[in-house]
């Protein structure tokens, strides 16, 4: 793809709890790039669509919201919808329950996936983290990644970041959006072509960061082209 001509990305994508937030934001940092979290503006679209009362099956209101909103995503995490500081909702159990239905149409994704690659021009690459970096924002990104890690991990890490929700409900939450992430006609989750599979299960984030700074920084990972 001519356009990304010159741009230094790293794609992460994973199932939800696969450790990809903590690490990208770790690598970003130790390889001076910067980092762009996707999921959270399919959160913002689900937050402002909730927020409007929008049944998350009319595709073309969802197609507008994802076209006309205003979205600025802090350095320090900030996340600001429409001139509304939607930091914590966007996070809550509401938008969780819901932001797959959302993610799953196809004109939302295509207004979205414009805005990270616009992103990462403007930046000449980044680290970006979601569910089809690899797959179709960025196919030819320097190094792509998979991260994943056992179902029990995965629901156990989400458990210890929500007060309000035990773990039998965190982990029933966590499965159905992964079924639909997966399962879903457009874009779904995959392991992108040469992607780089790292099980996360049993490993630190500072073992998880350093192997990544290694391909990084190594010939192994593609090169961009
Ligand atoms: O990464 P996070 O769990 O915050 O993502 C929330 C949801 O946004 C995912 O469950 C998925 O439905 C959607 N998503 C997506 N494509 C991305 C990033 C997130 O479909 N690149």
């Amino acid at each position: 793809m001519t356009d990304e001509q010159g741009l230094v990305v790293v794609a992460i994508d994973g199932p939800a709890g696969s450790g990809k937030s903590t690490v990208a934001q770790r690598l970003a940092a130790a390889s001076g790039l910067e980092y762009l979290d996707t999921g959270a503006m399919y959160r913002a679209v689900t937050f402002v669509a909730l927020a409007k009362g929008i049944d998350p099956e009319d595709e073309e209101s969802l197609a507008q919201i994802a076209t006309n909103m205003t979205l600025s995503m802090e350095p320090g995490g900030a996340i600001v919808v429409d001139g509304v500081d939607a930091t914590t909702q966007i996070r809550g159990p509401e938008v969780s329950r819901a932001v797959s239905a959302v993610a799953s149409v196809a004109e939302v994704r295509t207004e979205l996936v414009s805005r990270q690659r616009e992103w990462a021009r403007r930046r000449g690459g980044g680290v970006l983290e979601g569910r089809d970096i690899g797959s179709v924002v960025f196919p030819e990104a320097k190094l792509k990644v998979y991260l994943t890690a056992s179902p029990e991990v995965r629901a156990s890490r989400r458990a210890r970041e929500v007060t309000d929700l035990d773990y039998d409900t965190v982990a029933s939450d966590l499965a159905r959006r992964d079924a639909l992430d997966s399962n879903r006609t457009n874009d779904p989750l995959v392991r992108a072509d040469g992607a780089q599979v790292l099980d996360t299960s049993d490993l630190s984030v500072d073992e998880v960061v350093d192997e990544l700074l290694t391909l990084l920084n190594s010939d192994s990972s593609n090169e961009q082209r």
